[in-house]
């Protein structure tokens, strides 16, 4: 669904990802894991098309992306969930899910219904009438998926979910990750603490100062990251 081949990345002069190679398959959760400054969202953002200078492959799902606007690489079928807190205040939850479905429509896919949101985040059918900017922290971070979710992608990015996040309230929110991969969502998350994908993720990557320097089952690069 997703192959990164050969891919780097600067920041001007400056080179922070070298030759990383991932791949995720349709359905599958996968990891990547890595300290501080390892470039983790630098490969998100390299591979959703808002990294400035890169070079290297990026198909999805065998079209290749890398060098396209990344107005066009959403459309094409990527969603990119950032830290949470990246969403308009000033809209309700049905607004930004409203937001999500026109996405989908612009995809040229169904998308996907309110009652089916519901049943994949039970926690925000009562807060439809909420403005997002008086949502909690992991509220937030869950209409965030929600709208990606909604907007019926081939692939979601998503940028360490459990950032800023009590760990109940962590907790909480990898379990609507594990209820989206049990509807067929192909994730790939970037986590900074490794047991949150344990029994969620199929495969991880170890990124160590711009390089992947291990890759294999979730458990193998936790081990490696340790
Ligand atoms: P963290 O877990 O702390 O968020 P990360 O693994 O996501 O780290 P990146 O944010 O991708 O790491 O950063 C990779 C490298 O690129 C770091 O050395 C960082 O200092 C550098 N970097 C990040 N953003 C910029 C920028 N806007 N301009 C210049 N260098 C940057």
């Amino acid at each position: 669904m997703l192959q990164v081949e050969n891919l780097e990345s600067w920041y001007g002069q400056t080179q922070v990802l070298w030759r990383v190679d991932i791949d995720v398959r349709a359905g599958e959760m996968v990891g990547i894991l890595g300290r501080n400054g390892a470039g983790k969202t630098t490969l998100l953002r390299t591979i959703a098309g808002l990294q400035p200078r890169s070079r290297g492959s990026v198909m999805l799902d065998g079209r290749p992306i890398l060098g396209t606007d990344a107005t066009d690489i959403a459309r094409a079928g990527l969603s990119f969930v950032r830290e949470s807190g990246r969403m308009a205040s000033s809209l309700t939850v049905n607004q930004h899910l409203m937001v999500g479905q026109r996405l989908a429509r612009l995809r040229g896919r169904p998308g996907r219904s309110l009652a089916d949101i519901w049943r994949t985040f039970p926690l925000l059918e009562p807060l439809q009438n909420r403005l997002a900017g008086l949502l909690s922290g992991g509220q937030r971070q869950t209409l965030a998926l929600a709208i990606a979710y909604v907007s019926d992608p081939k692939v979601v990015l998503i940028d360490e979910p459990s950032a800023g996040l009590a760990p109940k309230v962590a907790y909480e929110l990898f379990q609507t990750l594990k209820a989206l991969t049990a509807t067929g969502t192909t994730l790939l998350v970037v986590e900074q603490q490794p047991a949150w994908l344990v029994g969620l993720a199929n495969r991880g990557y170890l990124l160590d100062l711009g390089r992947i320097v291990k890759a294999g089952s979730i458990q193998e690069v936790i081990t490696e990251a340790a």
